[in-house]
C-alpha cells in the first residue's frame, strides 16, 4: 500500500521545541501524522500522513460507547553523532497486533506499519529533542469507528500514529515514588484484558489512583483479582523487586502487560549474572522483607521512565520505606545500561536498536 503524503503549509508549521528543558509529557504534538482506515471487507486502504488535527467523527462511532481501542508507545532517541534511534520498535508492533487480535480489531500487517511509522519519524526528524534524558515519544492508536449502537465488533477502524516530543522523565534527580497497595480495586482478573495495551483497563484504573492520591501516594500497586494476595503490576508499569539478592517479577499470566522495557531488564540482568524468578510476590513479603531487609530494591519498569525507583510501600494502616529513600545500585545501574544502549553511549549487543 502507498502512503500518500500531504505536508502542512510552511506558515502552518509549529516551531520545534524553543526550550527543551520545557518539555513535558504529552502535552505538544508534531507537525504530522499517519492515519489509516479500514473497512470490512476492503481491508486497511488510504493510508496517508497528514497535517496533524482533530477527527471528525459520528457521535455514534463505536469506541465512544463500549472502547474498543488499543495503542502503544515507543520512543525515538536522538544519538551524540545526530542520528535517530528506535528501541526494539518491531516489538511494540507485534504487540499491538496481540491487543488488536484481544479487542476483535483487524491486524496490522507489521513490515508496512513499520515502514509507515519510520516515514512519520523521518519526516519529523526536528522534533526529536537533543538535550539529555529527553525523546520523540510515539503513540500508535487503533479505534472503532462504525456509526452504530449495537455492542459487537466494530465494521470499520481507524489506525493511526501521532508524535510528541517529551522531556527528561528525571529532571531534578531520581525521586523514589511511594506506592499505595489496592486491595479493593483490582486492574486485571484472569481472562480479562490485563495483557492487552487497552484504554479500557486505564479508565478503570484511575478510582483507585485518585484514593491513592488522597492517601499522599504517588502510584497504585495492583494485587492479583483472586486472592488479592499477589503483586503483579504498579501504575501502568510492570514491578520487579529485588529480593534476597535476586530479581523477582510477576510470571506473565494473562493478567500482566507483557512489557518491552522490562523484558530488556530481565536480559540485562541475566548478562550480570543475576538470578531472575518470575514468580508471584506475595503483599507480606513485600512488606515484611523492606523491614526486615530481604527486600532490598523494588522498582517499576516503562517505556516513559525506564525505571522507576520505590521508596515507600503503604498497605492499610503499614507503611513501609526501603533504602532511605534512596534509588537502590542495581536499579540505577540498569537504568544506566538500558539508557546508554537506548541514547548509544553502550554497545547494543542484542539488535535491539533501529537506526532511522
Ligand atoms: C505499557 C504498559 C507497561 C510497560 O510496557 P513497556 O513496553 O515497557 O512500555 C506496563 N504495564 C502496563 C499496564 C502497560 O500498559
Amino acid at each position: 500500500m502507498e502512503i500518500l503524503v500531504q505536508k502542512v503549509a510552511d506558515s502552518a508549521k509549529k516551531s520545534p521545541i524553543a526550550d527543551e528543558s520545557q518539555l513535558a509529557f504529552g502535552r505538544q504534538f508534531t507537525d504530522h501524522m499517519f492515519v489509516m482506515d479500514y473497512d470490512a471487507g476492503r481491508n486497511w486502504h488510504s493510508a496517508r500522513i497528514v497535517p496533524y488535527g482533530p477527527f471528525s467523527m459520528d457521535p455514534a462511532a463505536l469506541v465512544f460507547h463500549y472502547a474498543q481501542e488499543i495503542f502503544e508507545g515507543l520512543k525515538a532517541f536522538r544519538r551524540p553523532d545526530g542520528s535517530i534511534a528506535l528501541f526494539r520498535p518491531k516489538d511494540n508492533i507485534t504487540r499491538f497486533n496481540h491487543s488488536a487480535e484481544r479487542l476483535c480489531m483487524p491486524q496490522v500487517d507489521e513490515a508496512f506499519f513499520f515502514d509507515a511509522l519510520k516515514k512519520l519519524v523521518r519526516m519529523e526528524a526536528d522534533w526529536v529533542p537533543k538535550s539529555i534524558g529527553t525523546s520523540l515519544y510515539i503513540r500508535p492508536t487503533m479505534i472503532a469507528n462504525e456509526a452504530v449502537l449495537g455492542v459487537k465488533p466494530s465494521a470499520k477502524y481507524l489506525c493511526y500514529i501521532i508524535l510528541s516530543p517529551v522531556g527528561a522523565y528525571y529532571k531534578g534527580g531520581f525521586k523514589p515514588v511511594s506506592i499505595w497497595i489496592s486491595d479493593k480495586y483490582v486492574r486485571a482478573a484472569p481472562g480479562g484484558t490485563g495483557e492487552a495495551k487497552t484504554g479500557g483497563n486505564y479508565a478503570a484504573s484511575l478510582y483507585a489512583s485518585v484514593e491513592a492520591a488522597k492517601a499522599g501516594c504517588d502510584q497504585v500497586l495492583w494485587l492479583d483479582a483472586i486472592q488479592r494476595k499477589y503483586v503483579e503490576e504498579v501504575g501502568s508499569m510492570n514491578m520487579l523487586f529485588v529480593y534476597d539478592g535476586k530479581v523477582v517479577t510477576s510470571p506473565l499470566d494473562g493478567t500482566i502487560l507483557d512489557g518491552i522495557t522490562r523484558r530488556s531488564i530481565l536480559a540485562l540482568v541475566k548478562e550480570m549474572g543475576i538470578e531472575v524468578e518470575e514468580r508471584a510476590l506475595s503483599v507480606g513479603e513485600v512488606m515484611d522483607g523492606a523491614e526486615n531487609g530481604r527486600l532490598q530494591e523494588a522498582f517499576g519498569t516503562g517505556t516513559a521512565c525506564v525505571v522507576s525507583p520505590v521508596g515507600q510501600f503503604t498497605y492499610g494502616e503499614r507503611t513501609v520505606t526501603l533504602g532511605n529513600g534512596r534509588m537502590g545500585e542495581l536499579t540505577a545501574k540498569l537504568y544506566d545500561t538500558l539508557t546508554g544502549i537506548q541514547y548509544g553511549r553502550l554497545p547494543d549487543h542484542h539488535g535491539w536498536v533501529e537506526i532511522l
